[in-house]
């Protein structure tokens, strides 16, 4: 199944975090790693006494089901240090969330999918953009037009020529 994942850092060098967290996601079993979008420099979610996050969305292709895929993730996460200290959208080394599974819709304890953020995050949607511009998101519609919608306030693309090779 493809699956867009979200990528965040604002602690202990971003941008070295979602490049550590690239080459893990391409690690996980029956899992393909198919293309990452630009990083994007973005202001914080809740708490503003925090430093600006680092934003990428990665496309895989996984034989894992959307479960599976959440528990690698989350595997992941702790190993490049995430602490849980219960504050939401505090300041982390590490997010992983599961945006797109296909186009299914999940609403189970522990996984809502398509990801309940992204209608109104920037710092999704236009990653998302850049990655697959015609993707159509079940319940919410099209990426261009939810894009326009949330505007382009507090996030800037980085240098496109990292993602040269
Ligand atoms: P947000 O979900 O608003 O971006 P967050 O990413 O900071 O906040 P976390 O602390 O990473 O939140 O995760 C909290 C819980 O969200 C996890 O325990 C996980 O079970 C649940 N969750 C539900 N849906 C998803 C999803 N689509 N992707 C990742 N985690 C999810
Ligand atoms: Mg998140
Ligand atoms: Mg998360």
């Amino acid at each position: 199944m493809e699956s867009y994942i979200g990528l965040g850092s604002n602690l202990d060098n971003p941008e070295l975090q979602l490049e550590v967290a690239l080459a893990a996601l391409r690690d996980i079993p029956d899992t393909s790693l198919v293309k990452y979008s630009s990083f994007y420099r973005s202001m914080p979610l809740g708490p503003s006494d925090q430093p600006d996050f680092i934003n990428a969305v990665a496309l895989l292709d996984s034989g894992l089901k959307a479960g599976q895929l959440l528990s690698q993730l989350q595997s992941i996460e702790n190993r490049q240090g995430r602490v849980r200290n219960g504050q939401r959208w505090g300041p982390r080394t590490l997010d992983l969330d599961i945006l797109l599974y296909g186009n299914q819709v999940i609403d189970e304890p522990g996984l809502t999918v398509p990801h309940p953020g992204i209608r109104h995050r920037n710092f999704v949607l236009m990653p998302l953009l850049e990655l697959a511009p015609d993707l159509e998101i079940p319940g919410l519609g099209r990426v261009d037009e939810l894009s326009d919608a949330a505007g382009n306030v507090g996030i800037t693309r980085l240098d496109l020529a990292r993602n040269a090779g």
